[in-house]
């Protein structure tokens, strides 16, 4: 018998014989039910963190649960391996080629995940900076181009200084670069697109579809999409062939426009200026607010700035001249860059014309109040009744609205619209290490995409790493120079490459047919394996990854590549790994690492320690004593097992006939057991309190174990013991396996059936009550789960220890609470 529990040994050992029998190798197809499990897959920055350690601990444990319910599982990771970090590491070092750096570190990340005894099937693993990989994400973008789905515009584009390349809109938050938080700047710049834009109303709608995902995530994108009804009207320039339209969601509050505000970047600007004798303090004014960030202009208390362009339009339903302003508040990239300014309808507009001394109309007055404009001291935005409107006067909000669309599209002056938040996702960045946009430039044909049997566009290894804002394939003549596919003339290359975001969109279809060459994946296994039934990932990709991945689908769909128009069925998205109530970080100064504890206490510990500190949605608080007391407990675990194992398999598997006494507690036991954690598990992910069920069973077999052997039944120890081990496997793979071998087993205990639990068995024939003296608790008896009220006072009162205490005393009520209590009052 082993005496100590030697995880290192135990953890090597069963490490090395799962991967030379390959358990966890997962066949194409099978008569079975399939589940596919999956974890965001990292980027492979070079060490785990115990946010992963978190993420990868949730997914197996779903992985080896479903296993054992017989589900055919899929369960891979690979690496969303582009990026910066290799880069900026090849800048910064200058030795160390993106492509070496980045290959180092995945060996290192996929040693530390094998350490944790995860099953993966690593025979299915992918990088996507890999050939073989992101010559498919260059199929799929001919693909969006065929479809008219990517396309390249000249744009004001979020540019990170830092970062030295153009950000999409997603990357940005509170106005930084969500990489490094530097301010983000403005740049123009010709940049490639996905129009995202086409698919928002899907993207919206199909939220509804998503079930398993958790609410928050599914408000975030529906904030992000931000859809909104109203109406877009035509106000003509007063005196010149131009109009200026705009978007808003009141039209029926256009009678109370008394001024119209253009964006710097409005391309109207220079045309109303020309000429005018204001039009060098405009320009300046252009030019400084361009300078600003997005951030700066649109906050709630920046200073809201405007100038007179000098020219005038009409507000084409009632005809009256309404001034032409620019201002820092107004941006080129929502809407149409135009707004009509209703000051005695909307807070912004009602302090600008404050400001400026502008007219402010009431043309709403609420119910039962009477508005006056000049003692206003801020705009009122909700329902009330139109006035000074003429042929609309009377009419509510809601009915106003449709009045006045009907009327603006009945005369041709607008009409109604519905307006998104949502831009088209820019995909070009200026970094060598990304998939190269399949695309060349032809002197006479123009644009011309790489025809498929010449991809992948490979990169060239041999390139300058130098922080320039340019692409150093630019400066790579032997890449830059090509021919043209079509005309065969001179023709250079797009030396922009993609946004990693692309990358990660369609990988989980990758993972069916990882090595194929032929396609970017077999049909036939896309529609076995996908959706997704679980994905698990951090709630920090609620809009990027997870909104990209479902518009790739829905496109994927369309093109009739794929037969799911969403990816994922079940979204987990696991809270934060805390340390003195801080997320962990290297600036803190308060980062666990992983390494350090399984080194220390074991993967078991670790997986264990992680899974039973908190249910996976919330944050989790770091704690040594955590920690230490999840190891005591596997030790415990060890002890108690190794000194039953031996003749435990004698046993028969299970008990027979009626048991009484401890017997049947400790049988009913297991069986509550059983069911409690594949309840947790199965339908609340609510590991901590499975452990803790495991933990409760493990207390009452050492109790069980020190009950006279003849009055204790093998069958019962058998059976607990084993269910044990098998209700402990998903946490703590390792110590599991090791203890089932021990206790004569053959066969791995992670092929083993999850198993059912007895309804007979824990049926509750005995329950506990309690015995009270004037409200004191003096007394537990044993009785039958069916006893009577009259019963139980007869039962109580005849207990010697209850006779004892009332002897001598009178008895003026016994009160029985069934199922709990009997009071018995005295005086
Ligand atoms: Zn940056
Ligand atoms: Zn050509």
């Amino acid at each position: 018998m082993k005496e100590r529990y030697d995880f290192r040994e135990i953890e090597a050992k069963w490490q090395k014989r799962w991967a030379e029998e390959n358990i966890y190798k997962t066949a194409d197809f099978s008569e079975r039910p399939k589940y596919y499990c999956l974890e965001m897959f990292p980027y492979p920055s070079g060490k785990l963190h115990m946010g992963h350690v978190r993420n990868y601990s949730i997914g197996d444990v779903v992985a080896r649960f479903k296993t054992m319910q017989g589900y055919h599982v899929l369960h891979p990771m690979g690496w969303d391996a582009f990026g910066l970090p290799a880069e900026n590491a090849a800048i910064k070092h200058g030795n160390i080629h993106p492509a070496d750096w980045t290959m180092d570190n995945i060996r290192a990340m996929r040693t530390q995940l094998k350490q944790l005894g995860i099953s993966y099937d690593w025979d299915r693993e992918i990088a996507t900076c890999h050939p073989g990989y992101y010559k498919w994400t260059q199929w799929l973008f001919l693909q969006l181009y065929h479809k008219g789905l990517a396309y390249k515009k000249k744009a004001a584009v979020n540019w990170c200084p830092s970062c030295a390349t153009v950000l999409a809109n997603e990357q940005v938050k509170e106005g930084a670069c969500e990489r490094c938080k530097t301010p983000v700047e403005k740049r123009e710049l010709e940049q490639w697109f996905f129009k995202i834009t086409a698919y928002a109303e899907r993207l919206l709608k199909d939220l509804e579809l998503l079930e398993g995902w958790p609410e928050k995530v599914k408000i975030m994108q529906e904030n992000w999409i931000g859809r909104s009804e109203g109406a877009e009207i035509r106000f003509p320039v007063d005196g010149m062939d131009e109009e200026i339209v705009v978007f808003t969601t009141r039209p029926d509050t256009v009678f109370g426009v008394t001024y119209m505000v253009l964006a710097p970047e409005h391309p109207l600007v220079e045309k109303l200026i020309e000429g005018r004798p204001g039009a060098g303090a405009v320009r300046d004014f252009v030019r400084r607010v361009r300078n600003l960030s997005e951030i700066a202009r649109t906050a709630t208390d920046a200073e809201k700035e405007g100038l007179f362009t000098g020219a005038y339009c009409i507000n084409p339903l009632n005809g009256e001249r309404v001034p032409i302003l620019v201002a820092n508040y107004v941006l080129m990239e929502y809407g149409t860059g135009a707004v009509m300014g209703v000051p005695a309808h909307d807070q912004r507009d009602f302090e600008f014309a404050r400001k400026y001394n502008l007219p402010i109309r009431v043309v709403i007055q609420p119910p039962g109040m009477e508005l006056d404009p000049q003692a206003m001291t801020e705009a009122y935005a909700g329902d009330g009744v139109m006035v000074n409107s003429g042929q609309f006067n009377g009419l509510s909000k809601d009915e106003g609205i449709r009045a006045v669309i009907a009327y603006l599209e009945e005369k041709g002056l607008g009409r109604g619209q519905v307006n998104y938040r949502l831009r088209d996702w820019l995909i070009s960045r200026q970094r060598y290490w990304g998939a190269p946009i399949p695309i060349v430039y032809c002197e006479r044909c123009g644009i011309v995409p790489v025809p498929e049997e010449d991809l992948p566009v490979l990169l060239p290894r041999d390139v300058e790493f130098k922080p320039t804002g340019q692409s150093p394939l630019a400066d790579c003549p032997e890449f830059v120079n090509t021919s043209c596919p079509r005309c065969g003339g001179p023709a250079r290359r797009e030396t922009d490459t993609m946004d990693t975001f692309m990358c990660s969109s369609w990988y989980y279809y990758r993972y069916t047919s990882p090595r194929d060459d032929k396609q970017p994946w077999d049909r036939a296994r896309v529609d076995y394996w996908l959706p997704v039934d679980q994905y698990i990932g951090g709630v920090e990709h609620a809009i990027l990854h997870l909104l990209y991945s479902r518009f790739f689908t829905k496109v994927l769909y369309d093109l009739g590549l794929v037969s799911i128009q969403e990816p994922f069925t079940n979204l987990l998205t696991q809270g934060m790994v805390l340390k003195d109530g801080a997320k962990m970080s290297k600036s803190r100064g308060n980062v666990v690492s992983p390494e350090e504890i399984v080194a220390r206490y074991g993967a078991d510990t670790a997986r264990l320690f992680i899974l039973f500190a908190a249910p996976p949605e919330r944050d989790l608080e770091w704690s040594d004593q955590g920690v230490e007391g999840c190891y005591r407990f596997l030790n415990r675990v060890w002890r108690l097992v190794t000194s039953v194992a031996e003749g435990l398999l004698e046993a028969p598997p299970k008990p027979a006939g009626r048991l009484v006494g401890v017997n049947r507690q400790m049988h009913r036991l297991t069986h509550l057991t059983i069911k409690k954690v594949t309840e947790d598990v199965g339908n609340r992910f609510n590991f901590n309190t499975a452990v803790s069920a495991i933990m409760e069973l493990v207390n009452a077999l050492y109790q069980y174990k020190e009950v006279p052997e003849t009055d204790r039944d093998p069958a019962v120890l058998r059976e607990a013991v084993e269910h044990l081990l098998i209700l402990l496997a998903p946490f703590a793979p390792h110590i599991t396996e090791e203890l089932w071998e021990i206790t004569g087993h053959t066969e791995s205990i992670h092929r083993q059936p999850w198993p059912s639990y007895d309804p007979e068995a824990i049926v509750e024939d005995e329950i506990t009550i309690v015995v009270q003296i004037n409200g004191r608790v003096r007394e537990r008896v044993l009785v039958p789960a069916d006893i009577t009220p009259e019963q139980m006072k007869e039962v109580v009162l005849a207990q010697p220890r209850v006779q004892k205490l009332v002897e001598g005393k009178q008895i003026v009520k016994v009160i029985p609470v069934p199922g709990k209590l009997v009071n018995i009052v005295v005086k």
